[in-house]
C-alpha cells in the first residue's frame, strides 16, 4: 500500500544553532528576537565570511594588479553573480551593488526618473509604501513636475487592485510598488500589476525589501523593469544592497553619481562611463559586504526555501490565533495573503511603553510607524506594535512574545 507522502520536516533546532545570537540573553533573559522586519540575524556562514575577507583578503576592487586586489576583485565579482543566480537575472552586468533598497531606489528616480519622466508623466505607488518608495517620487514631482499617484488599501491592509487598474493610464510611465508591505506582512499580486502596467506601457519596479527573506523572487518570470532589496533583510551584513535593471534600461540610463570606478578615462574636457554594471558603482563599493551577501545567499540555497516558508505560515497562524485570546487586541493588517507579520495595537495602550516593557523580558520588537506613516494614517494610528518572524523563530517563542505581552499588559492596566 502507498503511504502517504510526509513533508520534510524543518529542522528550527538545527537551524538556529547557526545564528549565534539567537542563543544570547537580553536584559538577563533569552533573547526572543521578534524584530525581522527591521534586520534580520546573521549566519556563522555570513559572519565567517566577513572575518576570512579581512584577515585574508582585505584590498580594494578592480584597481590593483598585486595578488589580494584581484582576489578582492573576484570574489566581489562572484558575489554579483550568486545575485544574478537567486534573482534569475539575465547577466550580472542588471546587477548593480548599492548601499540597501533605499538607494537603489533612489538611484532609479534620480537616473531614470530625471532622464526619461517629463512634467506631468505619472508615477503611481500604492498606499502601504515604505517611505524609501514615496518620498524619491516626491523628491521627482517636486523637481521635475511629475506626478505622483497613490492606489489606495483596504481596510485589511490589501491593495485596492480596482482602484489601482482606475489609476493606471497611459500617463502613467512608472509603477514603483512593494512586494510584501513591511508594516502589515501584505503581499501585493506583483505578476497582475507588472502585467497591467506593462500593457499601457509603464515601466515597473518592485521593491523585494520584505519579499526576499521569505521566498524565492524569479526577475525574469515577473518580468519586472526594476527591482531592489537591501542585504540586511536577507541573513546579510547591512551596508549592501541590490538594484536589478533590465540591461536595455542601465545602458540608456546615465550614471548618477560621479567618482572612481564608473569611468573608463577622464580628461578635463570629457569623461567615458565605464561598462555595466560598474557605471553606476563610483568609489570603493563594501567589498565584504557583498562577500557577506553572498555567503547569506548561498547559506539560503542550503535551506529547503519551501518547507521554511510554511513554517512561518505556521508561526503566523498561531500568532494570530492567539492574538485572538488578548482583550482590545486589535491586528493591523489582516490580508488574505501575507507573510509573518503581526502589527496590532491595544486599546488604551502606547506601543512604545508596551516595546519596552517586553524588552525588559528579553523579547524585541519594533513598535511605532515603521516608515509607513500614511498606513497609520489609514488604520487611524500613531502607530503599531510588531512582531515579524523569520524561519529561525519557533512556536516557543510565540508562547514567550504572548506571556511577556500578558505581563505588560498587566503593568500597565
Ligand atoms: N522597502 C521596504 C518595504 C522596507 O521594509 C525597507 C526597510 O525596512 C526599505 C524599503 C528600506 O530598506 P533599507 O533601509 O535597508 O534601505
Amino acid at each position: 500500500m502507498n503511504q502517504p507522502v510526509q513533508p520534510p520536516v524543518f529542522e528550527v533546532g538545527r537551524i538556529r544553532a547557526d545564528f549565534p545570537l539567537l542563543g544570547t540573553t537580553v536584559n538577563g533573559k533569552p533573547l526572543v528576537y521578534l524584530d525581522n522586519a527591521a534586520t534580520t540575524q546573521k549566519p556563522r556562514a555570513v559572519i565567517a565570511a566577513l572575518v576570512r575577507y579581512y584577515e585574508t583578503i582585505n584590498a580594494n576592487v578592480h584597481r590593483g594588479v598585486h595578488t589580494l586586489s584581484q582576489r578582492a576583485t573576484d570574489e566581489f565579482e562572484d558575489a554579483r553573480e550568486t545575485v544574478r543566480g537567486f534573482l534569475n537575472a539575465a547577466s550580472p552586468r542588471e546587477i548593480v551593488f548599492t548601499r540597501g533598497a533605499t538607494e537603489a531606489i533612489n538611484l532609479v528616480a534620480q537616473s531614470y526618473g530625471r532622464t526619461f519622466l517629463r512634467a506631468g508623466d505619472e508615477v503611481l505607488i500604492g498606499e502601504a509604501e515604505h517611505h524609501a518608495n514615496i518620498v524619491p517620487w516626491q523628491q521627482l514631482r517636486d523637481s521635475h513636475g511629475t506626478v505622483l499617484q497613490v492606489a489606495p488599501i483596504n481596510d485589511a491592509g490589501e491593495l485596492d487592485l480596482a482602484a489601482f487598474t482606475k489609476l493606471l493610464s497611459p500617463r502613467t510611465k512608472l509603477v514603483a510598488i512593494g512586494q510584501v508591505s513591511n508594516a502589515l506582512g501584505t503581499v501585493n499580486p506583483v505578476a497582475e500589476i507588472i502585467r497591467m502596467a506593462h500593457a499601457q506601457g509603464a515601466r515597473v519596479l518592485v521593491d523585494g525589501a520584505q519579499s526576499v527573506g521569505h521566498g524565492p523572487v524569479d526577475v525574469a518570470a515577473l518580468d519586472c523593469d526594476f527591482f531592489v532589496f537591501s542585504g540586511h533583510k536577507v541573513f546579510a551584513p547591512t551596508g549592501i544592497g541590490v538594484l536589478y535593471a533590465k540591461a536595455e534600461l542601465l545602458e540608456a540610463m546615465p550614471p548618477w553619481q560621479g567618482g572612481g570606478d564608473m569611468i573608463r578615462t577622464v580628461t578635463f574636457e570629457h569623461t567615458q562611463w565605464n561598462d555595466l554594471p560598474w557605471k553606476f558603482e563610483a568609489g570603493t563599493p563594501d567589498i565584504a559586504g557583498g562577500i557577506g551577501l553572498k555567503a547569506a545567499l548561498d547559506y539560503l540555497a542550503g535551506l529547503d526555501f519551501t518547507a521554511a516558508a510554511r513554517h512561518e505560515h505556521d508561526l503566523l497562524h498561531y500568532a494570530t490565533t492567539r492574538a485572538a485570546e488578548i482583550a482590545g487586541l486589535r491586528i493591523i493588517g489582516t490580508a488574505k495573503d501575507k507573510v509573518a507579520v503581526l502589527s496590532f495595537v491595544v486599546a488604551g495602550v502606547n506601543a512604545q511603553d508596551l516595546g519596552v516593557l517586553l524588552d525588559s523580558q528579553g523579547v524585541a520588537i519594533r513598535t511605532g510607524h515603521h516608515c509607513a506613516m500614511p498606513v497609520m494614517t489609514h488604520f487611524g494610528v500613531a502607530g503599531t506594535a510588531r512582531a515579524s518572524f523569520a524561519f529561525y523563530n519557533t512556536r516557543e517563542d510565540v508562547d514567550r512574545f504572548f506571556a511577556a505581552l500578558a505581563k505588560a499588559l498587566e503593568i500597565l492596566a
